[in-house]
């Protein structure tokens, strides 16, 4: 029994998937007698991008028993309560896909259904009153949500903006103290046994690291993956088909806004984080429809502070690995897939792939059934992810451009036109477990691109007219007056940066404690 026990794990790659890794494996795997070893090659760098991240990052922070104060002030962090989409479902149109929920569940039917009631009416405001995540990070303000249902301030979640790279560092001084060794050097060539298995990786200087267990966290290489097994890749970028990134970091200017912007353009989108110490710029861009120079320019003419470095260009096919977990090889991190950073979903899938790893460890027999169960579980992931990325391109009325006529034209799979034709016959969002995204995140991104049901759940008609205006009155209300109870976010940073007491604890949801 002993003897089937892995012992020497090697992970590959030292970006923001690699260190994770590293920390995670070290502090859940501490009792047991493993080696491991990161390799990463300062040569070949790390792919510099990734700073907007989801409430679940938290409860990984929290899990490793990292304070989320000293997390921020390494990261130099700023909070986020959402992303503001500006010119998606036509020009000129904002929305906060928030991580809260919008108004509360009345009779056990979802809010939204109330608020359609009221609108075919045509009365009512637009359902961003009936949020608190969304109406605070309008006015630019921040405090920690609450952990009693009962009060509105709980109905929301936050997040970060945080130096990705910052984090790595973060994470490799935290490895290093539980014994992560870490091994500079270039992986040339990578040996297998005769039933295909690693065996173990020679860097460029000739060492040989050996290993029972593999983790390829080289980013878009896929160095052991793709390079070395073969795995093979599911394209999908012909329904997300920006294929290029430029980013440009710049000093702050402006205000520290608690959500990131996404701003789209004529073949892609704009992002805009704020940080502490400088703002993170990058145009997201599909090659077919623009030139490199024109994103760029495109970018440089819509930063608002002093640039910091030059910009810096990436290419990459949206989709995922075949197999994330092939043979002794779990890839993690952009080596096993990449699914743009749209809804700042790709830090939450390496923390997904980490935590299923721990969940279903293995032995050297590499069982199959658990290695299928990992397969399966980040393969759900990674599509309820996809469809609800390409639900914001093709949920679209913009005609001013061939990428918007592509994306509003395009074929969508069919779990997702089933969504949608749901949605626009009834208001109903389809449910499932498991995954991300959630009935508040369909409403926001249907009703704030324009996706519009012609009816309602007829359970909400046991009100009368004056009950429902009087609640939605309320409801509105209560938002209001918790709105401005709270401090301005760059207020909040300051007088929080430093506190550990007083924060919420933290759980693997996107909207706070009650969902
Ligand atoms: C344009 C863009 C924007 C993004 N924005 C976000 C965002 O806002 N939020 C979010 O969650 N995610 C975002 N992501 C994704 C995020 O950047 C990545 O998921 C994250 O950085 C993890 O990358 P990684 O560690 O897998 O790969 P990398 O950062 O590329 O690291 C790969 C590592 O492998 C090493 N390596 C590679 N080959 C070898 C070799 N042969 N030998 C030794 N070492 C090797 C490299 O040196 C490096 O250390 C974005 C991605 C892109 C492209």
């Amino acid at each position: 029994m002993q003897e089937e026990q892995i012992k020497q794990i090697v992970i590959i790659g030292g970006g923001t998937s690699g260190w994770m890794t590293a920390a995670a494996l070290a502090h859940f795997l501490k009792n047991k007698s493993y080696a491991i070893t990161l390799i990463e090659s300062e040569a070949i760098g790390t792919v510099g991008v990734g700073e907007a991240t989801l409430p679940h990052l938290r409860f990984f922070n929290q899990t490793l028993g990292i304070d989320e104060a000293e997390f921020m002030a390494a990261t130099n962090a700023t909070y986020k309560m959402g992303i503001e989409f500006s010119n998606w479902g036509k020009m000129g149109d904002a929305y906060i896909h928030p991580f809260g929920e919008y108004g509360r569940e009345i009779n056990g039917v979802a809010f939204h259904h109330y608020w359609l009631r009221q609108h075919f009416q045509g009365l009512g405001k637009s359902i961003d009153y009936y949020s608190l995540p969304v109406v605070a990070a309008a006015q630019q303000k921040f405090m920690f949500p609450m952990s009693d249902e009962r009060s509105v301030f709980s109905t929301y979640s936050y997040a970060f903006h945080i130096d990705a790279g910052m984090y790595a560092s973060y994470l490799r001084k935290y490895s290093e103290n539980l014994g992560v060794v870490r091994e500079e050097g270039k992986v040339v060539a990578v040996n297998q046994r005769d039933n295909g298995e690693i065996s173990s990786v020679q860097l460029e200087t000739g060492a040989v690291i050996g290993g029972d267990f593999f983790i390829d966290c080289s980013g878009f290489r896929g160095v052991l993956i793709e390079q070395t097994l073969k795995t093979g890749y599911e394209n999908w970028s012909h329904w997300l088909p920006c294929n290029r990134a430029v980013a440009a970091p710049s000093e702050l200017d402006g205000a520290l806004l608690p959500y990131t912007k996404a701003i789209a353009q004529v073949a892609g989108w704009r992002w805009r984080i704020p940080l502490r110490h400088r703002t993170g710029n990058g145009h997201v861009y599909c090659s077919e429809f623009i030139t490199d120079q024109d994103a760029c320019d495109t970018l440089m003419s819509n930063i608002d502070g002093k640039l910091i470095a030059d910009p810096k260009f990436l290419q990459f096919t949206t989709g995922k690995r075949k197999k994330a977990w092939n043979k002794n090889c779990v890839a993690i991190g952009l080596s096993g897939g990449f699914l743009e950073p749209l809804e700042s979903t790709s830090i939450y899938l390496i923390q997904i792939a980490i935590m299923k790893l721990i969940e279903f460890f293995p032995d050297k027999k590499f069982d199959l059934a658990g290695v299928d169960e990992f397969n399966r579980l980040m393969d759900m992931e990674y599509l309820r992810v996809r469809d609800f990325l390409i639900l914001h391109y093709h949920a679209t009325q913009r005609n001013d451009a061939p990428f918007w006529d592509y994306c509003r034209n395009m074929s969508i799979p069919d779990e997702l036109a089933h969504k949608m034709a749901l949605f626009r016959e009834r208001g109903h969002v389809v449910e499932y477990q498991g995954g991300l995204f959630l009935e508040p995140s369909w409403v926001a991104v249907y009703l704030g691109q324009g996706v519009v049901p012609s009816a309602y759940d007829p359970r909400v008609n046991w009100m009368t007219n004056s009950q429902l205006e009087k609640t939605m009155l309320e409801i509105e209300a209560l938002i209001d007056r918790a709105a401005m109870q709270m401090p301005a976010h760059h207020v909040f940073l300051e007088q929080h940066q430093a506190k550990t007491n007083g924060r919420p604890r933290a759980l693997m949801s996107l909207y706070g404690g009650r969902q």
